[in-house]
């Protein structure tokens, strides 16, 4: 597959931007190769500057729900771009999206919207350590929870796949309020409690999307909540990449674990820029103005994200059972790779939570950050480089998860999982 322009373009970006792109692990250098260079994206499909087209299972890192270009979400943007960009007022907008979040998890009373889920889940900490008034927080290796100082430590996503968990620019200082525990290890946990009486929350990624797609096991969720009502903490999940994907009201609805705050984004923006934090009344009300926990954004609530969010939840409240027909095609598209890989003799470990999946070269079931460390970097790279020469372009870490929207076609996968045959067979 000719990806000359796409090389070009690349050695021009590196010149003007660091290592070429705004996110890092969009670079591809943890599988080698060059970035392809997108034009546009239709449906299920993405299409670069060389004129290649390619199944597309990062739909921009999870927002995409509905594929590229849904028309009901491309039309509701273009109404609301014709009414003005940002008012910096309040709108009808903000408040419709939130009574749509509101109605799809228990546990939120009260939301409010932000840019980006850095930005939700840096507020909803300050917001829990405000309210418990404690400093100490638990987060888990290998759990992504956007790049503010004390949530980069040992996280997953990018920062794991450069070796290099914590950032050089963050003072020891800005991350000494963070315990770290593993995942699924409920005695690591214990052992934070042990350790500080200090502590104001436990945040999780409750389907952990940043490690590879490791779901956390519901007895330790449950082990999490009984910790923190013993000790007085609240427990936050983060659910900016598993909200509406993993399951239509939460994690909360499939696990019966009730958190005192959620963390949102991607699919909520329907693929604009927006991040949310939310939970009961007495929590969120402690937000300025109402209460003394500073918060705020020149864009929050921006009326063009609004009216995408609101479009994508609103199908996505028309046809509850949506979320169930993409898991049935997500295990298909695991299955069958798994399957074709066993026939080369690859050993592939695979999971699934509604239009998430994830896979790990390895023989035993991944469990926790060491656990996915520990796959075949090697067999996914190359996998990763001879999938995207057929035509499909999958995440280019094997610490992220991958995406179906509805526009991933039962064909797609078929062709998918043949392309996985050919890519396996040549697997050295
Ligand atoms: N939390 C989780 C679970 C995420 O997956 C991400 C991003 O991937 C974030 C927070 C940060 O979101 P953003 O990249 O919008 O700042």
């Amino acid at each position: 597959m000719n990806r000359e322009a796409s090389q070009k373009a690349f050695e021009e970006a590196q010149e003007l931007i660091p290592g070429g792109v705004d996110s890092p692990v969009r670079a591809f250098k943890s599988v080698g190769g060059t970035p392809i260079f997108i034009t546009e994206g239709e449906g299920g499909y993405l299409k670069d500057i060389d004129g290649n087209k390619y199944v597309d299972y990062v739909q921009s890192w999870g927002p995409l729900l509905f594929g590229h270009r849904d028309e009901t979400i491309e039309a509701a943007v273009i109404d609301a771009v014709k009414h003005g960009l940002s008012f910096g007022a309040p709108t009808l907008a903000e408040s419709e999206l939130a009574k749509l979040v509101i109605d799809f998890f228990d546990s939120v009373e009260k939301v409010r919207f932000v840019s980006s889920g850095t930005e939700a889940v840096m507020s909803a900490i300050r917001l829990a350590r405000g309210f418990i008034g404690r400093d100490d927080i638990v987060k888990f290796t290998g759990c992504y929870h956007g790049h503010s100082d004390a949530l980069l430590v040992e996280a997953g996503s990018g920062a794991a796949t450069f070796g290099n968990p914590s950032s050089p620019g963050v003072p020891a200082d800005f991350t000494k309020h963070t315990l770290l525990a593993e995942y699924n290890n409920i005695e690591s946990v214990k052992k934070c409690f042990a350790d500080s009486d200090n502590i104001a929350c436990i945040i999780i990624e409750p389907i952990a999307g940043n490690m590879g797609l490791v779901p956390a096991d519901k007895e330790f969720l449950h082990e999490l909540r009984e910790l923190c009502d013993a000790n007085g903490a609240l427990l936050i999940f983060d659910e900016v990449m598993s909200g509406f994907r993993g399951s239509l009201r939460g994690a909360e609805s499939i696990t019966g674990v009730t958190p005192d705050l959620v963390t949102l984004g991607k699919v909520i923006g329907g693929g604009m820029p927006v991040g949310a934090f939310g939970g009961r009344r007495e929590i969120m009300d402690k937000l300025s103005p109402e209460g003394p926990v500073y918060q705020a954004g020149t864009l929050s609530g921006n009326p063009v994200a609004m009216a995408a969010g609101h479009a994508a939840l609103t199908k996505l409240k028309q046809n509850g059972r949506l979320i169930d027909v993409l898991n049935s095609r997500a295990v298909r598209l695991v299955e069958g790779m798994q399957d074709a890989a066993r026939e080369e003799g690859i050993a592939m470990q695979v999971d699934t939570r509604g239009s998430m999946f994830g896979f790990f070269f390895s023989d035993k079931v991944v469990k926790n950050f060491s656990d996915a460390a520990a796959s075949d970097a090697d067999i996914f790279a190359q996998f990763h480089a001879g999938m995207l020469d057929e035509g499909f372009y999958f995440a280019c870490s094997l610490y992220e998860t991958g995406f179906i929207s509805t526009a991933t076609t039962d064909m797609m996968i078929e062709d998918t999982i043949e392309a996985s045959k050919r890519v396996f067979k040549a697997i050295k």
